[in-house]
C-alpha cells in the first residue's frame, strides 16, 4: 500500500498502481472513501494506524468492485464502530434490486455488508458535501470537502498522464470507459464538478491534480468531442 499525505485533511492510499482510497480526517476520526480491492484491509487499517486516528466511516463513491472491494472484510473487523455509506441507486442495485433497464457493465460482486446510510445529494459526511454524479454508475457520487473545496469524485475522471472524463475511451486508462453505464450523464456529472472550481481533484484511479479547474475543462472538451 502506498500511502501519500496531500493535504492536513487528506491521505491517498494506492494499491498496486491503479487503485485509490483516501482518508478524511475529522474531528472523530477518518472518514474511509471506497476500500479499493478485495485483500486491502490490513494496508489500509495500518495507514489510518500510521496516521494516528481510527476509521469512524466508511463512504462509497459507487459500487464497482474495485471501490467496495474490501468493504465486508473491514465491516468484519470493525463491527458497528463503523457507519458505512454507499449511494442509494448503487446500494439498491447491491441489495439486487433491477432499478435500470438491460446490462449493467462494470464489476458488481457480491457484498454482504449493508450500508447504514443511503446517500442523496446534499447529504454530509463529516465535512463531505454529497454531490450527485451518475452516469459511471446509475448512483455514483463525488465528496466536496466543504473546508478547502477539495473534490472527490471516484470515476467520474481519471487521471493518467492527464485528466479524463470516463464517458469515453481513453488508452491510459480504458476499463473505467467500459465501466461506464451512461455516457452523456457521465459528462453532465464531470461539468457539475468542473462547475464547483474544486481547489482539488481526487480520483479512484490516477494521481491527485491540485488546482484542475482547466485540466477539467479540458477534458470535458476531449468528452463532448468523442
Ligand atoms: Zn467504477
Amino acid at each position: 500500500m502506498n500511502t501519500r499525505t496531500i493535504t492536513p485533511n487528506l491521505i491517498q492510499l494506492t494499491r498496486l498502481h491503479f487503485v485509490n482510497a483516501y482518508l478524511i480526517r475529522e474531528d472523530d476520526g477518518f472518514t474511509l472513501v471506497d476500500t479499493m480491492l478485495g485483500r486491502s484491509a490490513d494496508g489500509v487499517i495500518a495507514a489510518a494506524n500510521s496516521a494516528g486516528a481510527p476509521i469512524r466511516r466508511i463512504a462509497l463513491t459507487h459500487g464497482h468492485g474495485d471501490h467496495v472491494g474490501s468493504l465486508d472484510a473491514l465491516k468484519e473487523r470493525f463491527g458497528d464502530e463503523v457507519e458505512v455509506l454507499m449511494p442509494e441507486l448503487d446500494a439498491r442495485i447491491h441489495a439486487g434490486e433491477s432499478v435500470v433497464d438491460g446490462k449493467l457493465p462494470g464489476s458488481w460482486p457480491t457484498v454482504r455488508t449493508v450500508p447504514d446510510v443511503r446517500l442523496a445529494a446534499g447529504n454530509r459526511v463529516g465535512s463531505l458535501e454529497v454531490v450527485p454524479t451518475p452516469g459511471h454508475s446509475p448512483g455514483h457520487v463525488s465528496f466536496l470537502d466543504v473546508r478547502d473545496r477539495s473534490v472527490i469524485a471516484g470515476d467520474v475522471f481519471t487521471a493518467y498522464g492527464r485528466v479524463a472524463v470516463t464517458n469515453h475511451f481513453y488508452w491510459r486508462f480504458p476499463l473505467a470507459a467500459m465501466a461506464t453505464w451512461d455516457r452523456d450523464r457521465d459528462l453532465e456529472s464531470a461539468r457539475a464538478l468542473a462547475q464547483l472550481d474544486p481547489s482539488l481533484l481526487a480520483v479512484g484511479h490516477g494521481p491527485v491534480t491540485r488546482s484542475p479547474r482547466a485540466a477539467m475543462e479540458q477534458a470535458i472538451e476531449r468528452g463532448s468531442r468523442s
